[in-house]
């Protein structure tokens, strides 16, 4: 089973509220081989909502100044824990989001600048031994 990211599924659960389908990804989850998952709901934050990216230091900002990290950290966890229950390996993520993106991220200034890192999800799946890919 593989985990995916909910937005690429076609869930209406993105910051901004938009579908943005990935078409493998949807293909999958109804064929019975991938979980679709949003962290970010998971862990509390509504849809639509302000968006937030990741710090250097780790922790997660919204546009508007508050911190999230908390939000961030329990839809992580939250996460982790659905995808033990289905025996997940793998993580198919969206990419550059400070939940879901890997190896790229934003950089935390709102000015579209991309930076190496991790979202708090990603980072935390990977730090259990699932396998990360994202899709744009
Ligand atoms: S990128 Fe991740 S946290 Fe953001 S909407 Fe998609 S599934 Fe949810």
């Amino acid at each position: 089973m593989i985990l995916v990211s909910a937005c690429l599924a076609g869930f209406r659960c993105r910051y901004d509220a938009a579908v943005a389908p990935d078409e493998t990804v949807v293909a999958w989850v109804q064929d019975g081989r991938a979980i679709p998952v949003c962290p970010e709901m998971l862990g509390g934050l509504p849809c639509p909502r302000i968006p937030c990216e990741r710090l250097p230091d780790g922790r997660v900002m919204a546009k508007d100044g508050v911190d999230r990290t908390e939000a961030y950290a329990l839809g992580a966890q939250e996460t982790l824990r659905l995808a033990r229950m289905y025996g997940c390996d793998r993580a198919v993520l969206k990419a550059r989001s400070p939940s879901c993106g890997a190896g790229r991220i934003y950089d935390g200034t709102f000015t579209g600048t991309l930076t190496e890192g991790y979202g708090v999800t990603a980072a935390v799946l990977m730090q259990n031994g699932i396998a990360v890919e994202v899709r744009e």
